[in-house]
């Protein structure tokens, strides 16, 4: 049975409509394709009112029942793979074989989260004293989602936040609300009322949630921008924040690589899920040696790579998923040939409806340039011939952002020495963007605050509690 169109939030356990809508756009078209409910302060409050009654049930909820609920989420989204796959292509753009991937890597994200444990450390088991620190939830936790992956990304803070016990009242981006909307839809089956709220709106409502006294917690996914804001708004009540911000990840390319067979690979480095990921290759330093032949692989292989509405069989890359970041990804092909850098491919507006950008390529811009300094987030990439690996370091290591980065050589150690030069939360030796749910994911600098994944992950949506006692105290004879 396919999805019905009618999206509501779910809020104590009730599915709810709403008292007013707003539109969603299918960016490959660009008409409306559902309109997802509106939440009002007022519906705010009560699904923070809904997630604090539930909580000192959940948390007292033994590990192995929230780790049972976890699973049951899971097959949930697998049972409905195929609705959620279609529903993301349409609200997100992507072709249905990511939007698949996506899906898949949602349950498998919930899942692979059973497999933690809350440790406790005994600090001291003496005759006088015993003293042990173990993890105990936050609280409630208020959770704001992006819109290049709203499915899997809401999971990054769904599974481990309510596996430590706490509650939640989840957001979607307002651009990509309804697979969230769904994923809620389902959970009213599982969860029992109130451990997990979602709700949708437009830009208010995560203004409305980081400065909300309800919240213990705010975990965020976005831009470094936004994650200034969210910071800002957590400071009166002293909430705690993860923040997964943005990045400038570069690819390093040695000379050793066969141009030939790494071509391909790094151009889907750069061009997965049409740039837009928060640890896409956004800056690719090629040495000298081998520059021109592998810039002219790379181009002739993106020559062969299908743009086109995601629904679409055979389309590799679809439009960009909003109007704003659309613009913001023109605005920069525009500084770039205004400056008059050289375009080995795109570079113009594609003259069709909906938000698509052709494949656009830079030849060797000035490290200086726009495309080179700001995060892209969209199909444009700029190649940069290197010649020094010091040289090359620190001009990797020259910008606020420090999420991920690659380096890519047949010499494995001299590339696994390299890659700890580089200062930020993930680097990759000859493959990108391979993430865990068991492994720790952040951003250092300005790319993020704190982790997900791993017990580092799940620990920060955990207080440390030290309980000490003392043994047959004198005072107890
Ligand atoms: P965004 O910052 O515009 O929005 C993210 C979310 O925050 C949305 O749900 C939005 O409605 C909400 N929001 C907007 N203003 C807010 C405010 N003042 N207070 C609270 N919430 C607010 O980001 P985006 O455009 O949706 O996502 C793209 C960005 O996210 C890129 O910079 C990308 O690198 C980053 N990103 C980072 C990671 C990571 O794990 N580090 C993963 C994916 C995306």
């Amino acid at each position: 049975m396919a999805f019905d169109t009618t999206y509501r939030m779910l809020i104590g356990g009730a599915l709810e409509a709403g008292s007013a809508t707003f539109d969603v756009i299918n960016p490959a078209t660009e008409t409306v394709l559902a309109q997802a409910p509106d939440a009002t302060p007022a519906d705010l409050d009560r699904a923070v009112a809904a997630a604090r009654a539930a909580f000192p049930g959940w948390a007292a909820t033994p590990i192995a029942e929230r780790k049972a609920a976890l699973s049951a989420l899971a097959n949930a989204i697998w049972a409905n793979a195929d609705d959620f796959k279609r529903l993301l292509t349409l609200e997100q753009g992507k072709p249905h074989a990511e939007a698949g991937g996506e899906v898949m890597g949602a349950g498998y994200w919930l899942q692979a989260n059973t497999a933690l444990d809350l440790p406790e450390t005994v600090n001291e088991d003496s005759d006088d004293r015993f003293s042990v620190t173990r993890h105990i939830p936050l609280g409630v936790v208020g959770a704001i989602a992006p819109w290049n992956f709203p499915l899997i990304l809401a999971m990054f803070k769904v599974a481990p936040a309510l596996l430590a016990g706490n509650t939640m009242v989840l957001k979607p981006s307002p651009f990509t609300p309804l697979t969230t909307l769904k994923f809620g839809e389902l959970a009213k089956d599982i969860l029992p009322p109130g451990v997990l709220n979602v709700i949708s709106g437009g830009d208010a409502l995560g203004p409305w949630m980081t400065s909300h006294p309800g919240f213990d917690k705010i975990s965020f996914t976005g831009s470094t921008a936004t994650g200034r804001r969210v910071m800002a708004s957590a400071a009166p009540t002293l909430k705690r924040v993860t923040l997964e911000l943005g990045g400038n990840d570069a690819a390093i390319v040695l000379p050793d690589v066969d141009v030939e067979k790494i071509a391909e690979t790094l151009f889907w480095a750069a061009f997965t899920n049409n740039g837009q990921i928060c640890i896409a290759t956004k800056r690719m330093y090629i040495h000298k040696d081998i520059y021109e032949p592998l810039r002219d692989a790379i181009v002739a292989y993106a020559r062969t790579v299908k743009v086109g509405d995601g629904s679409e069989q055979g389309t590799q890359i679809g439009p960009i998923n909003n109007r704003p970041q659309y613009e913001r990804v023109l605005g920069l092909i525009e500084d770039a040939r205004d400056k008059g850098y050289t375009f080995l491919l795109g570079g113009e507006k594609a003259d069709v409806p909906g938000y698509f950008v052709p494949i656009t390529i830079l030849d060797n811009p000035p490290e200086d340039s726009r495309i080179v300094q700001e995060e892209q987030f969209g199909p444009v990439l700029p190649l940069i011939k290197f010649e020094d690996l010091d040289d090359v370091i620190a001009r990797t290591n020259a910008t606020d952002y420090g999420l991920g980065g690659s380096v890519w050589s047949k010499d494995e150690e001299k590339a696994w020495d390299l890659a700890q030069k580089i200062q930020s939360g993930t680097v990759w030796v000859n493959e990108t963007q391979h993430l865990s749910p068991l492994a720790a994911f952040g951003g250092v600098k300005q790319s993020g605050v704190g982790v997900e994944g791993g017990l580092e992950g799940l620990l920060e949506y955990t207080n440390a509690q030290t309980l000490v006692r003392r043994k047959k105290p004198a005072f107890a004879d």
